[in-house]
């Protein structure tokens, strides 16, 4: 009884950490069903979860705006202090952890648009929603208008139940919404690769093409926009 208050203190000390710093949400998922190489030989996954401003979407109509270039620059800054500190948290506490970039790309043969760790795997993993149709990570309450980090660690933590379908039903309105035509228009199950989705290439290519004005490596976010799920 006592383990179990402990554990459960300890829980919400992590969750009030991250949502002090500013998480909106947090979840907790078991990561062992990866290949130890692709988990980095940690078992546990904490994915923060950080909603989009909607002062800032609601700029966006037919194209990115600047605003929304800095704001996605901003959250990223953010996610990055809140994972480096849980990790030194759980460090502190002798659990061996590590905080995985908000946006970093790694040399991948058969991916060249991918991060050390996808910090969708964990948010799906811990079952807080599923893969859209526009390979976006669809949140329950906030749909894809949240922005993602982790922090693979071995403590012990409750986990929750994997998300293994799609959610999306007849939904296609990201599918339509895409200028660079880069959504397959795919239903998401469980272990389905990215690139079955959407094309990553021909989504940065339009972005450099198109938004050269906007900032280098502008985001278009226009599928994210156009996507009910989470819409008051
Ligand atoms: S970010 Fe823009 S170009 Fe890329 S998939 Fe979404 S709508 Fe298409
Ligand atoms: S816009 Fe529709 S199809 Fe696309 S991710 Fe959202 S719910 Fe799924």
């Amino acid at each position: 009884m006592q383990k179990e208050e402990d554990q459960q203190l300890f829980e919400k000390s992590i969750r009030f950490l991250g949502k002090s710093l500013g998480a909106t949400e947090l979840s907790f998922s078991n990561i062992e069903v990866l290949t130890a190489e692709k988990r980095m030989g940690y078992s546990r996954c904490i994915t923060i979860f950080i909603r989009l401003s909607q002062g800032v979407l609601d700029q966006i109509k037919y194209e990115p705006t600047q605003t929304y270039f800095s704001h996605y620059r901003t959250v990223n800054r953010l996610i990055d202090d809140i994972t480096l500190r849980l990790s030194l948290f759980l460090e502190d506490r002798g659990y061996p952890s590590l905080a995985i970039p908000a946006s970093q790309s790694v040399a991948d043969p058969n991916d060249a648009f991918t991060g050390a760790f996808q910090h969708k795997t964990g948010a799906v993993l811990s079952g807080e929603g599923w893969i859209g149709r526009s390979a976006l990570f669809i949140h329950r309450n906030y749909g894809p208008r949240v922005r993602l980090g982790t922090v693979l660690t071995n403590a012990p933590l409750t986990v929750g139940v994997p998300t293994t379908r799609s959610e999306c039903g007849t939904c296609r309105a990201c599918v339509t919404a895409c200028p660079a035509m880069a959504i397959e228009g795919q239903l998401w199950e469980l272990g389905l690769p990215r690139n079955a989705l959407y094309d990553a290439y021909s989504c940065s290519q339009h972005m450099k093409d198109a938004y050269k004005h906007i900032g280098r490596g502008a985001v278009c976010g226009l599928c994210m926009v156009a996507c009910p799920v989470g819409k008051e």
